[in-house]
């Protein structure tokens, strides 16, 4: 038996069939007494730490687990309740918890946003109102739980001390050195409590040590664990990064912690060559993710094998933990559910689950005698080798479509301002056109209707005819609004990715293959696993029977390469700028068929783009190069006269502008409400000179905005870019919101917009 061990940082919180989410909504609902929830949740959360156990994995962690998520957690443990909140000190009551991760009557919701590059979004703590103390030790608690209800003797996971500060927000940037020596010893506290408890390992996440760091801030960092080791000489810290190699590799490794833990997936090369490099300490232990904890695919374990053979010339097996790259939160829980699924892909798949069985193989080691370590790994072999070499991985037209693109591919037939003029001419439209995202209100009654269509109910006929009689309905909303350019509504779509993912070859749908987002919300990505094909029309049919019922140009509405590529579960046998070439190309042919059915202004959203940008800004160029190239990819076959809009939702610009501008769309329409002028000044600083669609209310609320409050955003817009350049719009598509209140703020948008022409 190996002496290496075998090790997990985190596990999914939502339960093999979501009862985590399902007990969280039942008590947010008030169906479920307070008691009665946190004995499901205790359930669910030692079920998961047994599993853990009877697979046999040696350090299993402990404190991972959440009632909604960790950085909240770490928030509420230092007291940090914003004064919004009724809080007077002591230990948060969970009313308090639930209102900063959600908002109550009386006061809104902490802030959420992305955990680094992942699709997961945190609660950003909000340092500045109170000075933090240390209400209740919640490491120590699981642990105790742990060992006590299940004898395991967790590794404590929490996050770091410095990539807790660096997430947070609330204070100045001269503030942070105080904020650090207040929390530090917090920590310090924490560590020595646990310490003579027994504890032998801890976890301390530092994800922050992937990204840009200066020389300064590393010491920083190094007087905080030199601080930390000191208070608590006698435990073992495992320092965890993840996502990416560490910037400052000699200095990393050289900090006073008894482990080091990297990402040997995300960050491969660039930590395998300052292994090299550098070497490792031979007093420390070192945690080698090497299972892919962001993707759902089967590891290639024999090229694990021999990345394991190369760590061990610096490092001795006694002193490696295997472990994945990162917590499994990012991934489903178990593909043992999947029964629906073509074998083909799913045999080829590793949820939460297959990937610690795949560490524990790992552990056992690929050359072990033992019959079913044998055939476990063959079996894995066998499944990789039957999707690599299956059909869906070789279709010859995609393939060669790639390989003939050329660089005018990628090009407009005009320059912008040429394009410009040609289309003024032609859509002769108002200054500051008024139009709206795409999607319009998806009514209890649309999605039953779908629902009918899917379970049989309901003949495609039927369906097709309700989605029409939508359709025109909101044509003639549309009119007695008096919007300018119009949408058909996507009452036919579910999801901005699935639909499209439904009808174009190389995408499956799992049945359980969900993740979690933030709190109790899960996303069910499609798995792209082949060769991404064009098969026929995707949208045609609606924008063309929309646009029959009005003489006002209507948009055609689709969703962009990236962010179909960045909102899916990816094949990893190929790049991700190959997959979004693929993409790209398939879309451009809806773009194309658009066109020829006589749709003349084609919306293709973009979401995600920033999403998916490197965590090293090195690395920033590389991504944006291939994803706008995706985006022009899709869009430059059109003629001049053809306008190309695109959407983004929030987004922060100012580093971004010259892709955005790349991008060579004609309309990009933005969100402007809720960070206003700071966007617009960015392009304009830019000297930005495509049309831009303001986005002047913020769709997320049900308010209605007033005429006053929208001019005024309007006008607030035209101080810094002329009037020919704007267009009026909300900051987003209306699926979410209801139909009274989204004709009402239309109204006003409209009359405000009426009301800035004249003054012009
Ligand atoms: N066209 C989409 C809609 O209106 C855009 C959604 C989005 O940006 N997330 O729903
Ligand atoms: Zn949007």
């Amino acid at each position: 038996m190996s002496r290496m061990k075998s090790s997990n940082l985190g596990y999914p919180r939502i339960g093999e069939n979501r009862e985590w989410k399902k007990a969280l909504e039942a008590y947010w609902s008030g169906k479920l007494a307070e008691e009665v929830f946190l004995q499901q949740i205790e359930q669910i959360r030692l079920g998961h730490l047994q599993k853990q156990k009877e697979k046999g994995i040696d350090l299993i962690p402990v404190g991972d687990f959440t009632l909604y998520d960790h950085m909240l957690d770490m928030a509420v443990m230092f007291g940090l309740v914003p004064k919004r909140y009724d809080y007077e000190g002591g230990e948060v009551s969970l009313q308090t918890y639930f209102a900063m991760a959600r908002g109550s009557q009386a006061a809104v919701a902490c802030e959420m946003t992305k955990w680094f590059n992942t699709n997961y979004h945190y609660i950003v703590p909000e340092l500045g109102d109170r000075k933090p103390v240390l209400t209740k030790n919640l490491p120590l608690l699981a642990y105790r739980e742990a060992k006590e209800k299940l004898g395991i003797n967790g590794k404590l996971v929490i996050v770091g001390p410095y990539t807790f500060v660096k997430l947070s927000k609330g204070f100045a940037a001269g503030e942070q050195a105080d904020i650090l020596q207040q929390l530090v010893p917090l920590y310090a506290t924490i560590l020595q409590e646990l310490s003579s408890e027994g504890v032998e390992w801890v976890q301390i996440d530092e994800p922050i040590l992937v990204t840009s760091l200066s020389k300064e801030e590393m010491n920083t960092v190094a007087a905080i664990y030199k601080e930390l080791h000191e208070a608590a000489p006698q435990l073992k810290l495992m320092l965890q990064t993840y996502f990416d190699s560490v910037e400052h590799y000699a200095e990393v490794i050289d900090l006073p912690v008894q482990g080091i833990g990297l990402d040997f997936v995300h960050g491969l090369e660039q930590n395998l060559q300052n292994l090299g490099i550098y070497g490792f300490p031979k007093d420390k232990t070192l945690g080698v993710g090497l299972v892919d904890g962001r993707n759902i695919w089967r590891s290639h374990l024999s090229n694990i094998g021999k990345l394991i053979t190369t760590i061990q010339r610096e490092v001795e097996e006694a002193r490696l933990w295997l472990q994945p790259s990162s917590s499994l939160l990012h991934v489903p829980v178990t593909t043992s559910q999947e029964n629906r699924l073509d074998p083909l892909v799913k045999n080829a798949l590793a949820f939460a689950d297959e990937k610690l069985d795949e560490i524990r193989l790992l552990q056992k080691g690929l050359d072990s005698r033992e019959a079913s370590v044998i055939e476990a790994v063959q079996q894995g072999q066998r499944a990789l080798q039957r999707l690599a070499e299956s059909s869906a991985r070789h279709l010859e037209d995609v393939q060669s479509a790639v390989a003939e693109v050329t660089l005018e591919h990628f090009k407009r037939k005009s320059p912008f301002d040429q394009r410009s003029e040609k289309q003024k001419a032609v859509w002769n439209l108002p200054v500051l056109p008024t139009t709206t995202i795409g999607s319009f209100p998806q009514t209890a009654e649309v999605r039953q209707a779908r629902q009918k269509w899917r379970s049989g109910e309901w003949t495609t006929e039927q369906y097709d005819t309700y989605i029409q009689e939508q359709t025109k309905r909101w044509i003639e909303i549309q009119d007695e609004i008096g919007l300018d350019v119009y949408v058909h509504g996507e009452f036919e779509r579910t999801d901005m990715v699935e639909f499209f993912g439904e009808k174009l070859g190389g995408f499956v749908f799992t049945q359980n293959g969900w993740a979690q987002s933030y709190g109790s919300r899960c996303v069910k990505p499609p798995v792209i696993f082949g060769d991404v094909q064009f098969k026929s029309p995707m949208t045609v049919k609606e924008s063309v029977f929309a646009q029959s019922l009005t003489p006002n140009p209507l948009k055609g509405m689709i969703t962009g390469p990236v962010t179909i590529l960045n909102w899916s579960f990816v094949r990893d046998d190929v790049s991700r700028e190959q997959v979004a070439q693929q993409i790209a190309l398939a879309l451009r042919k809806e773009v194309e068929a658009l066109e020829a059915a006589g749709i003349r202004m084609i919306q293709v959203d973009e979401p995600a783009l920033r999403e998916g940008l490197p965590l090293k800004k090195s690395e920033w160029g590389s991504y944006l190069d291939w994803a706008v190239n995706a985006f022009r990819l899709t869009t430059s076959s059109v003629q001049d006269t053809t306008q190309i809009h695109t959407h983004m939702c929030y987004c922060e610009f100012h580093d971004f502008i010259d892709s955005i501008s790349n991008l060579d769309a004609d309309v990009i329409s933005i969100e402007t409400s809720r960070s206003h002028g700071e966007l617009v000044a960015s392009f304009h600083h830019h000297a930005y000179n495509k049309e831009i669609g303001l986005g002047v209310y913020d769709i997320h609320s049900p308010r209605v905005p007033s005429v006053d409050e929208l001019v005024n955003m309007i006008e607030r817009g035209l101080q810094v870019l002329s009037p020919n350049q704007f267009w009026i719009n909300p900051d987003c598509g209306l699926k979410t919101r209801g139909e009274e209140e989204t004709i009402a703020s239309l109204k006003n948008m409209v009359e405000a917009t009426q009301l800035v022409r004249k003054q012009l």
